[in-house]
């Protein structure tokens, strides 16, 4: 992996810094985004104006209707969106659907999905965990029984995020219940209108709601959205959560929390000082800042490694999701910390989904607490740490 500086890079730097500058709307610009995407309106919109400039999925090949990006340049595009504060994609569908859709999917599936994945007018949510199936994924209950050429689906799924504003859902299903727990599941599309589905929500610590419990009752799902033949998913989940995992540590998200750390210092007074001014304030966060510098290298790293299904690949995909969940939290805490006495207001996220008034984005101390509690989770969701560390000690040993 090369680290050094590269002229072409810094043209396309520039080019990616212009395009944004002049087509990212002023009303769009620095909105707060919610938990792990931006309201549906602004994505939406967002989508829009990357797909027309041919931008719309900076991870995925060229043959797939990707930029073709290499890891560096992915990269600098998402510098660039997040100093410029342009909404999210919808990492569910870009990083999580897509590269399964590509690998795994059949021309109609493909045809069918990916020009609405790419234009923004599909939102999409996971329906992986179940109550009782959270690590231990392959013990998933909710079942799909053939009739005819629809599976019928019943059972429940549990944390599903952004399952009340999502169009689609991909869902993992047991089709065989006498075979070796992992051989009897498959993946499912399912259209989240389809009768049948109820949505709940399920409000977080944050005082937000971006979870919900879904449930399904006689669902009918063609067996044409099934991805894969029957049984493959979970040689699809594998490829989808090694994917999860190097993704999680949300490099995106490291980096708006430092731009705003930085802001919120420069804001808050110590005396008659400038926070940031303090030397003992500087360092700490100099040292978060360096410590992001180290994770932005592992992700070069794990995305060099991304078509490699190495020991080392995996193990990097875990090391990444501990390390960058665990600097979540740090930083977010010590924002907290900064804000003093105002660190320990609440508010609601100015999110759709959210109750409360929206403030201006310019009071950076906005959200922060919430921020910090869903936090709380990003140690949990895509994996926990604990389960990530056996994976790493797993991985090490074959290396
Ligand atoms: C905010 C949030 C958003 C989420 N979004 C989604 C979503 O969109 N779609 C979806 O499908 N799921 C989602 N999840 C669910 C998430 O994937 C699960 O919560 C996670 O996999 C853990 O499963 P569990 O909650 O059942 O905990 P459990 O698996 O029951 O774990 C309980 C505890 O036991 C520990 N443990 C379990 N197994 C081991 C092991 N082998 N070794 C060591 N320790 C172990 C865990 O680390 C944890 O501390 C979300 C969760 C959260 C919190």
């Amino acid at each position: 992996m090369d680290f050094q500086p590269d002229a072409g890079l810094d043209v396309f730097r520039a080019e990616v810094r212009a395009f944004v500058r002049e087509n990212l709307p002023a009303d769009l610009a620095g909105k707060p985004v919610g938990s792990v995407r931006s309201m549906r309106a602004d994505l939406v919109r967002w989508q829009k104006i990357l797909n027309a400039k041919g931008w719309a999925a900076p991870y995925w090949a060229n043959q797939d209707g990707g930029t073709g990006w290499s890891v560096l340049q992915r990269l600098i595009f998402d510098e660039e969106c997040v100093a410029a504060g342009t909404p999210t994609q919808d990492g569910f569908a870009h990083k999580l659907l897509g590269p399964v859709l590509n690998a795994f999917a059949s021309d109609e599936q493909k045809a069918a999905h990916i020009p609405h994945i790419l234009n923004g007018d599909r939102l999409w949510c996971q329906g992986f965990s179940e109550p009782g199936s959270g690590s231990d994924l392959a013990s998933l209950r909710t079942r799909a029984e053939r009739d005819g050429d629809f599976y019928v689906v019943n059972g429940q799924k549990i944390w599903t995020s952004y399952a009340h504003e999502s169009d689609w859902i991909f869902l993992l299903v047991r089709t065989d219940a006498e075979v070796k727990k992992q051989a009897g599941i498959s993946f499912l599309l399912v259209d989240m209108k389809t009768p049948g589905i109820t949505v709940r929500p399920i409000r977080s610590i944050d005082d937000c709601h971006h979870l919900n419990e879904t449930f399904f009752d006689n669902v009918r799902v063609p067996v044409a959205n099934r991805v894969g033949s029957e049984g493959d998913g979970w040689t699809i989940t594998k490829f989808l959560l090694n994917n999860e995992h190097a993704s999680a540590a949300e490099l995106p998200l490291l980096r708006r929390y430092l731009i705003q750390l930085r802001k919120l210092a420069t804001a808050q007074r110590a005396g008659r000082e400038p926070l940031i001014a303090r030397p003992e304030f500087a360092l700490r966060l100099a040292r978060l800042e360096a410590e992001v510098t180290a994770v932005a290298m592992m992700v070069k790293r794990v995305a060099a490694l991304e078509q490699d299904h190495s020991a080392e690949a995996h193990a990097l995909g875990s090391i990444l999701k501990v390390r960058g969940t665990e600097l979540q939290q740090r930083i977010s805490e010590f924002m907290v910390e900064a804000l003093g006495d105002h660190g320990a207001v609440a508010y609601p996220e100015p999110h759709d989904t959210c109750d409360g008034d929206a403030l201006p984005f310019q009071d950076v101390g906005r959200g922060i607490a919430n921020e910090m509690f869903f936090r709380r989770a990003s140690t949990i969701y895509g994996g926990t740490s604990e389960v990530q560390r056996g994976i790493i000690a797993k991985m090490l040993f074959q290396l």
